[in-house]
């Protein structure tokens, strides 16, 4: 287990008018927190959660997981997108499955963990549903089994109930404060919605508007049961 530590890390995406997505970021994020981060569309929320799972490298700057600068994706860092993307010719329970298959991982095993996280995001009865039987927010519910079933130390979600009603949202953000603290895993949250940064996060980080530049971060001390 570690946590990430971010060193004036810029991000500069190229083309004919150049984009200053990130300018000058430092952040250590802690292990085991559950830190949200919060801006304005555009600020860089999400190139800066694609430089923490090691999907886009810094223009400049670095980011150090553990005791190495990230160079590239890391199967200890699991990302969940607004957009689960399941694969509509599996099951349920295949999509969760399959990075497990990928990784030689015996059908027993894989049996045991599949059904352990699918009973814990609340999909117990589901495993043999395809994705097109599902509601949105039991699709989003899937999308996090399969990345919990990598067993990752840390979850990176980005806006990861964006798309789901307002109920339903309200219940997956219970359930994932609970998973997080059942699972005592690094949860690192991207979102625009105020009321969901401090509902969920520890702290959160506040982006500026284009270019993305950190402005302040808040603590917040939540009286959870
Ligand atoms: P947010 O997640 O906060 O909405 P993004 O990280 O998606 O912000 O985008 C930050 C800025 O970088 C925006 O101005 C966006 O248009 C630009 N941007 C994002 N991805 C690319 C890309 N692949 N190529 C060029 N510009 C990009
Ligand atoms: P969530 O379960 O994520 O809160 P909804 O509020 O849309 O999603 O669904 C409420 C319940 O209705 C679900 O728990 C599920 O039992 C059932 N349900 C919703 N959509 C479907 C569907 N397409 N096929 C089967 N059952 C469904």
């Amino acid at each position: 287990m570690a946590g990430f530590s971010i060193r004036h890390v810029s991000k500069v995406y190229g083309g004919a008018v150049p984009t200053v997505a990130l300018e000058d970021i430092d952040l250590t994020i802690h292990d085991g927190e559950f830190l949200c981060i919060l801006g304005p569309s555009g600020c860089g929320k999400s190139t800066l959660l694609e430089m923490l799972a090691g999907l886009q490298l810094p223009t400049s700057g670095e980011i150090v997981y553990g005791d190495k600068i990230l160079q590239g994706p890391d199967r200890r860092l699991g990302v969940v997108f607004q957009d689960p993307s399941l694969y509509p010719w599996r099951t349920v329970f295949e999509n969760v499955e399959l990075g497990l298959e990928i990784r030689g991982v015996k059908k027993a095993d894989r049996k045991n963990t599949v059904q352990k996280y699918l009973t814990m995001v609340g999909l117990d009865g589901f495993e043999h549903k395809y994705p097109h039987q599902l509601s949105g927010g039991m699709k989003q519910r899937a999308g996090l089994a399969r990345a919990l079933a990598n067993r990752p130390d840390v979850l990176l979600m980005d806006e990861p109930f964006g798309a789901v009603d307002h109920l339903t949202r309200l219940q997956l953000q219970n359930d994932l404060l609970n998973i997080w603290e059942a699972e005592k895993k690094t949860v690192v949250f991207v979102t625009h919605d105020v009321n969901e940064a401090v509902f969920l996060g520890d702290r959160v980080v506040l982006l500026s508007p284009r270019p993305g530049k950190l402005k302040q971060i808040f603590n917040i001390s939540h009286q959870r049961p």
